[in-house]
């Protein structure tokens, strides 16, 4: 039977908090992990791109993202501040 509640998967899908939280933090430590494959060396990322490297620029900002998502949703966010993501 449609229901129409459940039915919303991908794009639109509602997740409750707990949901959430874990989806975050499942984002975070894989967007963490690639990252450790992205170090500044001489000129050059270390996955052989050209600095700066889109992929860990993309990957800083996902887990950035979520981060503060999961402050938010942790009711302890603080103001939008320019809180700077571990650089690594
Ligand atoms: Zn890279």
């Amino acid at each position: 039977m449609y229901d129409d509640s459940t039915s919303t998967a991908g794009h639109g899908r509602v997740l409750n908090r707990e949901q959430f939280v874990a989806y975050a933090k499942g984002r975070i430590d894989a967007a963490t992990t690639l990252l450790d494959r992205h170090a500044r060396m001489a000129g050059i990322c270390s996955c052989g791109r050209a600095l700066p490297c889109p992929l860990a620029q993309s990957l800083a900002r996902t887990a950035a993202h979520f981060r503060g998502r999961l402050a938010a949703v942790a009711g302890s966010a603080p103001p939008r501040r320019g809180r700077r993501p571990r650089a690594r």
